[in-house]
């Protein structure tokens, strides 16, 4: 295990996660992390909530498509839908080649 920092807990119990591991991890303003617990260690990272909430893709966006345990943002969507019509236009070209 590796110490990324040592920070003092303050009189309401809080403590401040370091910039660069936040920068690393994408973390930022609004995000839910979660206190895990395993044996003598804790363990923080990004609640398991977010992920059913999120994007499946790039997992910053909000869902407005969702199929089976897979969920998928306004953006995600339209890279999709452009990669769809780009295979059905490759299939549609080949077809007409032979
Ligand atoms: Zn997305």
């Amino acid at each position: 295990m590796t110490i990324i920092a040592a920070r003092e807990i303050d009189e309401q119990g809080c403590i401040q996660l370091p910039k660069e591991l936040r920068r690393v991890r994408k973390w930022s303003k609004g995000d839910f992390i979660g206190i895990y617990e395993s044996g003598k260690t804790i363990i923080i990272d990004l609640f398991e909530k977010a992920e059913e909430e999120y994007c499946s893709i790039c997992g910053k966006l909000k869902c407005i498509l969702r199929i089976d345990d897979f969920c998928f943002c306004e953006i995600c969507v339209a890279l999709l839908k452009d990669e769809i019509e780009d295979i059905e236009q490759h299939v549609n070209l080949n077809g007409l080649s032979r």
